[in-house]
């Protein structure tokens, strides 16, 4: 049995979001091949370095990508995370996703600093609220601007 998978999902461990993640990984064939690592924050941990956290998250990203060969990094961030003081803890809502996405762009780095022979495709996601649920949308530097 191989021991590869397609994907390393980095996610929040919030519980609102799984949900929409699990749908997400069914709609996108991820159940089943892709590692999933949840951790408070998510990609937050990767972009900055806040303590050992940080690091043990850093080595579970290499651990993924070196032990099971995943080609695509799924860095997700989501709407009112709490590791960020959620939603009320910043001017406006897109003042809130600039601050997902730079951390998004870091992590990139990091993973990419970690893992520097690997050609690995990094995705950028968002889990945000839509009427009476989350759902994971696209994100891109592009979704910044109003
Ligand atoms: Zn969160």
């Amino acid at each position: 049995m191989s021991h590869n998978c397609s994907a390393v999902i980095i996610t929040c461990m919030d519980f609102r979001t799984q949900p929409a993640l699990h749908r997400f990984m069914k709609e996108n064939g991820l159940i089943g091949d892709a590692d999933v690592l949840s951790f408070p924050g998510g990609p937050q941990l990767l972009a900055n370095d806040f303590n050992r956290n940080s690091k043990f998250a850093s080595e579970m990203a290499l651990l993924s990508v070196g032990l099971h060969s995943v080609r695509t990094v799924y860095l997700i961030a989501h709407d009112d995370c709490m590791a960020y003081g959620g939603s009320d803890a910043f001017k406006s809502r897109a003042v809130e996703r600039e601050a997902y996405m730079t951390d998004l762009v870091d992590a990139a780095a990091e993973i990419r600093s970690l893992a520097p022979k690997l050609n690995l495709e990094i995705v950028y996601k968002i889990i945000v609220m839509d009427g009476d649920g989350w759902v994971v949308i696209n994100f891109t530097e592009g979704d910044l601007n109003p």
